[in-house]
């Protein structure tokens, strides 16, 4: 079942092939780059994988929402856009996401990068082994521990303030909570909530893929009653803020591409 419906994948370039997945307002990365075709058993991914270089280093690039945002949360089909990362030959998966904040000394404009994660979707087809082949698959640290190592010393050398792990919850979209659902999550341990992580991060995992989750914050979620108090999250909000960081969110990737490990074998996480 995991054999490429291709047999392309692994082999035609030498070292790292980096995925990058640009969440929203992140639709575009590569000055050039080309259009890698590639087909998978679960459809077409969100948009066409481009193929380029970055930093020196083979990237693919997949905007997660479609180029021109048509796909929102609960509808992407994320099993179609890791298996064709995965069969274009990347080994490593870095997703620029955008955050609301449960917490507040983790402000707009920071970053995170988690190393946990809850998922309170549902309904999405969240693995890539719903038989005959039946694998139960570790998720006790879904996110790779060197890229993110590397993510929070090139973020914090780029001038950002960097949350080094956290726990990002996932809620299934594309309405945000309510305060009380708010409320609970963070009572629970999440510092962080979003739309994309899940099933995506276990989805690579599955396939021994690293995982970087590079989160800006956009928001407080549902708010926080301090005096004056700071409203609850709009969607014009996390716009403004994606605006007006994506510039140091770009350099960071770059950065992190760049100094990438060179050996496509990741111990933590199962790469080959
Ligand atoms: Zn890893």
């Amino acid at each position: 079942m995991l054999a490429t419906e291709t047999g392309q994948s692994h082999g035609q370039n030498d070292g790292r092939i980096t995925g990058i997945i640009g969440g929203s307002g992140l639709y575009q990365l590569l000055s050039s780059g080309v259009p890698a075709g590639v087909e998978t058993p679960y459809g077409a991914p969100s948009d066409a994988i481009v193929r380029g270089e970055m930093g020196g280093r083979h990237v693919l690039f997949l905007p997660r929402h479609g180029v021109g945002h048509t796909i929102p949360p609960h509808m992407i089909n994320y099993r179609a856009n890791i298996w064709a990362l995965h069969a274009l030959g990347a080994q490593a998966v870095i997703s620029v996401t955008a955050v609301g904040s449960l917490r507040e000394d983790h402000a707009p404009g920071d970053l995170v990068c988690c190393d946990q994660y809850m998922d309170a979707t549902h309904s999405r087809a969240g693995t890539f082994f719903d038989g005959p082949e039946v694998r139960h698959t570790s998720m006790v640290d879904p996110f790779c521990p060197i890229w993110r190592q590397v993510a929070v010393s090139e973020g914090r050398s780029a001038g950002m303030r960097v949350h080094d792990g956290g726990c990002v919850v996932t809620i299934q979209g594309p309405r945000y909570s309510t305060r009380a659902e708010s409320r609970r999550f963070a009572a629970c341990g999440a510092d962080v909530i979003g739309m994309t992580q899940c099933p995506e991060v276990a989805l690579a995992r599955e396939l021994g893929m690293c995982y970087l989750m590079l989160g800006l914050i956009t928001d407080y979620d549902a708010g926080l009653e301090t005096s004056p108090a700071v409203p609850p999250v709009s969607e014009k909000q996390v716009v403004a803020a994606m605006e007006e960081n994506l510039g140091r969110v770009r350099q960071i990737v770059e950065r992190v591409v760049a100094r990438a490990p060179v050996e496509t074998a990741c111990s933590a996480c199962g790469a080959a």
